[in-house]
């Protein structure tokens, strides 16, 4: 069956879901996404990710496509064309369409909307199982990495090397040596003292919305929450290590630059962690 995509106020077969050459964001990558994780059919945190769109929106001056409203209406006739049970919604917005130039359009161009759906096994997956190892590389992306745009080739040329590299994904490092986060996900550290080590929110990293919610369950577990940071050698003799997104929850990190993290297998404190984000996110879906 081929997908059912949403471009501008139309539900289209795929084939047929097209965007001129002339958008923004195919010339200047001038656009902004969401990823919203599907489970059994519902939206998990729909309202922190259209929170953090309106930022990223805001912040570069680009005019909402729609009302959060209409966005969720959307989402949700796209689940229900496309049967999707588990899966993303991916939904992005561009600047729109406009004779090539630096500066900006006038602010009243009408952005571009798209939304697709995405199968995916989100619940059950391998990499949970037998944890994920990481590579560490030079964080070397622009300094607004609060913004989600749609400007992710450092960080796929970082996935790459990860992978030549025999890992599965890359770990960031700034010039002081210290865990930015991952290529498209969060890094934390689990201390022997109890404490869950992570990178403070600021321009440095983007404010991940799992993030947001497994630092607050955390915290109820009675974890001290350290947003001090930490760097690859305390990565190292770590407990535990994990990273967050939207599609991988909680996903245990077993090995950083093929030195193990713990006993090198998935632990205990992370897969609690990702058990209780995942009964919360199956709570409170809509
Ligand atoms: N950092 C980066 C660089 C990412 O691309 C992502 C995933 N979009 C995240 C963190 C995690 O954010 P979220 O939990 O909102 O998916």
């Amino acid at each position: 069956m081929s997908r059912i995509v949403y471009v501008d106020g139309a539900y289209l077969p795929e084939a047929d879901a097209k965007v001129s050459v002339f958008d923004r964001a195919f010339l200047m990558g001038d656009g902004v996404y969401e990823v919203t994780t599907v489970l059994e059919g519902r939206l998990v945190d729909f309202a922190g990710h259209m929170r953090r769109l309106i930022r990223s929106l805001t912040e570069l001056a680009i005019r909402p496509p729609a009302t959060e409203e209409e966005l969720l209406a959307i989402h949700r006739e796209l689940v229900r064309r496309n049967e999707l049970d588990e899966g993303i919604v991916y939904l992005q917005v561009t600047r729109g369409v406009a004779d090539r130039d630096f500066l900006y359009p006038p602010a009243d161009t009408r952005p571009t909307l798209v939304l697709f759906t995405q199968k995916m096994a989100v619940l059950e997956r391998e990499s949970v199982r037998r944890g994920l190892s990481v590579a560490t590389l030079p964080d070397i992306r622009w300094g607004r990495r609060d913004i989600k745009t749609v400007q992710l080739l450092y960080p796929s040329m970082a996935k790459m090397e990860a992978k030549a590299r025999g890992a599965d994904d890359a770990w960031l490092v700034d010039t002081e040596g210290r865990v930015t986060e991952g290529s498209s996900n969060n890094a934390y550290i689990i201390t022997p003292d109890r404490r869950i080590v992570t990178r403070r929110l600021s321009q440095d990293i983007l404010h991940g919305i799992t993030r947001a919610s497994v630092v607050r369950l955390a915290a109820e577990e009675g974890y001290t929450i350290d947003e001090g940071g930490f760097t690859v050698p305390e990565a190292k003799a770590a407990t535990e290590a994990f990273i967050t997104s939207a599609s991988s929850f909680v996903t245990p990190v077993v090995s950083i630059d093929g030195s193990p993290v713990g006993t090198g297998t998935p632990g205990e404190a992370t897969r609690r962690l990702r058990d209780i984000y995942i009964a919360e996110s199956l709570r409170t879906a809509i």
